[in-house]
């Protein structure tokens, strides 16, 4: 029995790698705290290079990054957990002219590049960009309807999760929710009969998470927004999605795009910048200009400004729009993997698999969306099948790179749908070594 545990310098000295990662206080409190659950325990302490194996596993836990990459085999392209839309790889190290007006030299308007862009690109007079899609609806209520009515159907009376609840937002920016309609039928007249001095406008939610089928009626976008328009009253919609695309190609069903709901008649459409934009968090909000200006000089507009990484990353993002090259988006080029491709891949994978002993095969799958954009929709795909054992997907999770799958049907499934072509030698490398590492 060893009386006594190894000095903390001794152990220090052995664990000199992580010293240099993680800095010589955080190393020697993790020792710390070590010993004392051994002395804790009151069995005798362990040799000391088992302490220090012990050691050793715990600070390479510490050490890995804190948002590392990961592998999406999860056949949710726009997923919650992962940072709903893979983004663009737009470095920008050191400084960059974020506010800067080179003609000058003064300072300029940070938004100013995005949302010439933004106008560009939906055809509209203004855009603004906040942090995310439930501050672009916080400000536009904040600044049109504090004190006033803001009229919404009840079948549209949304929670997203993650917890941004429809009503609250709107009790939140000060705005009175006047209900309309029932839950699955709300008509023109409902809308026309709540109409009063005190409307700021008509809101649209897109429902996002849910459908709604079987007997179900709404008003269309541009019978709603003549309504507004005769009674004096603002017309908004939030269409959350970001979709701008058709999406038929894709094999998903017809989505209102932003560009048909300003169309129709729509002030202000607003959507998140990480959903079917393809690019980071953000809210945008385009529309007319009348509609805008007040959300500019609104005060909290600069508590919701967004950061420079998310208006570069905006900025190139919409860029591959504008060039017309809509694939270099990596959200784009997932969705476009046809379903006879991924089938090829997932064969060679798993044909790859077979020869090292793995026991894989090959099932076709439904892929989704995801992220609260499609609901009920299916991808067409194709999956790697290993038999369920949830210790490899554990494996697979804590592995280097992470891969996350899903689990159905008593399988392990590695949908290819989410998963980016020059991936699949990692994810067959990542896949051997879990089931090695689980199976012996
Ligand atoms: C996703 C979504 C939101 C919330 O957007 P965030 O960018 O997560 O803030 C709001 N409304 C609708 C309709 C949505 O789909």
């Amino acid at each position: 029995m060893g009386g006594h545990p190894p000095a903390v310098h001794r152990l220090l000295a052995a664990l000199e790698d992580a010293v240099s990662r993680l800095g010589r206080e955080t190393v020697k409190g993790v020792i710390r705290d070590h010993l004392a659950q051994l002395r804790a325990v009151g069995a005798p302490f362990p040799e000391a290079s088992e302490i220090i194996a012990q050691l050793q596993a715990k600070l390479a836990a510490m050490a890995r990054p804190s948002y590392p990459p990961v592998i999406n085999a999860t056949g949710v392209l726009i997923h919650t957990n992962l940072g709903r839309s893979p983004r663009l790889p737009v470095e920008a190290p050191g400084y960059l002219a974020l506010e800067f007006d080179f003609e000058s030299g003064e300072r300029g308007e940070r938004l100013a590049p995005v949302r010439e862009k933004l106008c560009r690109y939906f055809g509209t007079e203004d855009a603004l960009v906040v942090t995310n899609n439930a501050a672009a609806l916080l400000l536009l209520l904040a600044a049109h309807a504090r004190g006033r009515e803001v009229i919404v159907s009840r079948g549209e009376l949304i929670e997203i999760g993650g917890s941004f609840r429809l009503p609250e937002i709107m009790e939140e920016a000060g705005a009175r929710l006047v209900e309309v309609g029932c839950t699955n039928r709300t008509h023109l007249a409902d809308y026309r009969k709540a109409l009063s001095p005190e409307t700021a406008a008509i809101l649209q939610v897109h429902r996002s998470n849910f459908a709604m089928t079987g007997f179900v009626a709404t008003p269309d976008t541009a019978s709603l927004a003549q309504l507004a328009h005769e009674a004096g009253v603002g017309f908004w919609v939030d269409q959350g999605s970001g979709c701008h695309v058709d999406l038929r190609p894709y094999g998903l069903k017809d989505e209102p795009t932003v560009q048909e709901l300003l169309a129709a008649g729509a002030d202000v459409v607003l959507f998140s910048g990480d959903k079917l934009l393809g690019g980071p968090q953000a809210g945008i909000l385009v529309g007319r200009k009348q509609a805008l200006a007040p959300l500019r000089q609104h005060p909290l507009r600069r508590a919701l400004r967004p950061d420079k990484s998310a208006l570069v990353a905006l900025a190139a993002t919409l860029d591959c729009y504008l060039s017309g090259d809509i694939q270099r988006v990596p959200l784009y080029r997932l969705l476009a993997q046809a379903e006879a491709q991924l089938k090829k891949r997932a064969q060679r994978l798993a044909r790859q698999l077979q020869a090292a002993g793995v026991p894989a095969s090959t099932v076709p799958t439904q892929a989704v969306l995801g992220g609260g954009t499609t609901p009920g929709q299916g991808l067409a795909s194709w999956a790697v099948a290993l038999p369920e054992a949830p210790a490899v997907a554990r494996a697979l999770r804590l592995g280097e790179p992470p891969v996350v799958c899903r689990q159905e049907q008593g399988k392990l499934l590695l949908d290819l749908k989410a998963v980016f072509p020059e991936q699949d030698g990692t994810l067959a490398v990542a896949v051997r070594r879990a089931w090695a590492y689980e199976s012996t």
